[in-house]
């Protein structure tokens, strides 16, 4: 049942994505009423229940408009973005258009309706990569590819707009997503795929030849680049907490991350013990936009919402990611023949 007994109505643009689906589900299962927004161009219509699922763009404001009116909605989570580090430097128009303006369409929709409260899917690309580590929230913030610019712009609007018209916000500031529905259900599953996990267990099932991984170098324990794994019914739960005491004059931010590093060898390795056979694999050249470290200290998500992760060392969260990649090697596509 949802805390303190009030059921909310959340609007998820981007809700049939990788986190918003499981976020969904996860608001479902606390009692809360959800519904995905989304244009399906990355998300799939089978990680959300049918009638929980509008299709739209949120380029289309009248179409965000009638979505808040017919669902009498509370409060919206807006994750629809465009997430792909090289993909933003390559193309940042596509990333100012969806990031900003249409983070933009979403405010002004909630304004026209009444909706005043929003939790923002930012991340830890708008830290500086000059930052001591763990990175808080007061870290310097200076982001260093269009991704990262884009987010922290769309932060800046939404603080602007909540100010000016008397709304409220939360920023949570993702670190690296991770992992699947504990019962293998749903997952992750994009048209073109770049996260570190899912390539390896394709390397593991041979989908992909190996996995090649972006730099030796690094000033790290083994020289590969540390990252924070966060599994998604931990950053559901995230959600969840920050949304239920979100208020109109708010402005909070949290950054949501284990405070664990982990490498990339760790995490091939920790793939190895969960397939249970080595997994092929090469260093190659760093990939470009990427820092070496990112670690988030997760203090304040803690302390001042009670945040407990289930998912704590990356064996576990890479467990969870085989069980649906064994149970559904074509991810979604392989659902739809059971
Ligand atoms: N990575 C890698 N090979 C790949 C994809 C990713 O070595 O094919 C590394 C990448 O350099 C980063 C980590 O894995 O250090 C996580 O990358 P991912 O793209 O999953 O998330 P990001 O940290 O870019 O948000």
């Amino acid at each position: 049942m949802a805390t303190g007994g009030r059921t909310m109505r959340f609007l998820m643009t981007g809700g049939a994505g990788y986190v918003g689906s499981a976020c969904l589900r996860w608001l479902l299962k606390q009692g809360h009423e959800a519904y995905a927004f989304d244009d399906l161009s990355e998300g799939n219509a089978a990680a959300v229940p049918p009638d929980r699922l509008i299709q739209g763009s949120i380029h289309d404001r009248g179409a965000i408009e009638a979505a808040l009116r017919d669902q009498r909605i509370d409060s919206v989570m807006h994750f629809a973005a465009v997430a792909s580090v090289p993909d933003s430097i390559a193309d940042p128009d596509t990333y100012w258009q969806v990031n900003l303006m249409g983070t933009k369409n979403v405010l002004d929709a909630m304004r026209a309706c009444g909706v005043r409260t929003l939790l923002f899917s930012s991340t830890a690309a708008t830290y500086s990569f000059d930052n001591p580590m763990p990175l808080t929230e007061a870290s310097k913030l200076e982001p260093q590819v269009p991704y990262g610019t884009t987010k922290l712009a769309a932060e800046r609007l939404i603080a602007d707009y909540a100010r000016a018209y008397d709304m409220g916000y939360t920023f949570l500031r993702y670190f690296n997503a991770s992992g699947a529905d504990p019962d293998g259900e749903f997952g992750e599953d994009r048209r073109s795929e770049s996260h570190l996990i899912p390539l390896v267990l394709y390397a593991a099932t041979g989908r992909r030849d190996e996995i090649k991984i972006f730099g030796g170098d690094w000033e790290t324990r083994d020289g590969t680049c540390v990252r924070d794994y966060v599994h998604t019914d931990d950053l559901a739960q995230a959600h969840q907490l920050a949304a239920e005491s979100l208020e109109p004059g708010m402005g909070r931010v949290f950054n949501v991350g284990n405070g664990q590093g982990t490498t990339v060898l760790e995490v091939v390795r920790g793939c190895e013990e969960v397939v249970g056979r080595p997994i092929p694999h090469q260093i190659v050249e760093p990939r470009p936009g990427d820092p070496g470290i990112l670690i988030a200290s997760p203090a304040r998500l803690r302390e001042e919402l009670g945040w407990v992760p289930r998912f704590e060392n990356i064996r576990d969260i890479v467990a969870t990611a085989w069980e649906w990649s064994n149970r559904y090697p074509h991810g979604y596509e392989s659902k739809h023949g059971d």
